[in-house]
């Protein structure tokens, strides 16, 4: 049977965690976020971390290969996955490339993109609400919410021309309650 790989796309405070939480669930799938990968690396103190939570703190991209490496490892120790959902990763053209690959090498492929869209100024007030709570530096101030918010719309959005391409693109309003968003979402993914 063909694994349900999932991209779950939108920017900074969409809701990506909170559906991924959800969606893992629901379809038994394999979490895999960048970002959390990312701070796990900057608990642990690695030399990858540490290099990561420079460009982190200041809302810019870390580089293609360190995010895709992680994500090569991860699809390895996982080989028995019913699917995965990613979430934040691919979020440029390089990255997504990579991603097709590494799944070719698999026979595999990603099924669709479900791309949550919500206003900028939800967004800001979303990921300031969040800042209080989550403790991440990068949700906590508005210029850096705003550069996070600037490398999304010229580096990852186009993504969504990338999967319009292949036929895998789905656009969900990401603006209601938590789980009128989740069915929607599982309504996409059930006509899959
Ligand atoms: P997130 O938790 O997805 O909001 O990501 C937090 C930060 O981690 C981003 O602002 C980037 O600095 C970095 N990051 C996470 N995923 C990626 C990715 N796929 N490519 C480049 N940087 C990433």
């Amino acid at each position: 049977m063909s694994k349900l790989n999932l991209v779950l796309f939108g920017p900074p405070g969409a809701g990506k965690g909170t559906q991924s939480t959800f969606l893992i669930e629901k379809f038994g799938l394999i979490h895999l976020s960048t970002g959390d990968l990312l701070r796990g690396e900057i608990a642990s103190k690695t030399e990858l971390g540490l290099k990561a939570k420079e460009l982190m703190d200041q809302g810019k991209l870390v580089p293609d290969e360190v995010v895709i490496g992680m994500i090569k490892n991860k699809l390895a120790s996982n080989p028995d996955a019913k699917g995965f959902i990613f979430d934040g990763f691919p979020r440029t053209t390089a990255q997504a490339e990579a991603l097709d690959a590494l799944l070719a090498d698999n026979n595999d492929s990603i099924s669709a993109m479900l791309a949550l869209e919500v206003g900028v100024e939800e967004l800001k007030k979303r990921l300031l609400e969040r800042g209080k709570v989550s403790g991440r530096p990068d949700d906590q101030n508005l210029d850096i919410i705003a550069q996070r918010i600037s490398e999304y719309n010229n580096k990852t959005a186009p993504l969504k021309a990338f999967y319009e391409k292949q036929n895998k693109l789905h656009t969900i309003e990401g603006v209601g309650t938590v789980e009128s968003i989740s069915n929607t979402l599982s309504e996409s993914i059930s006509k899959l």
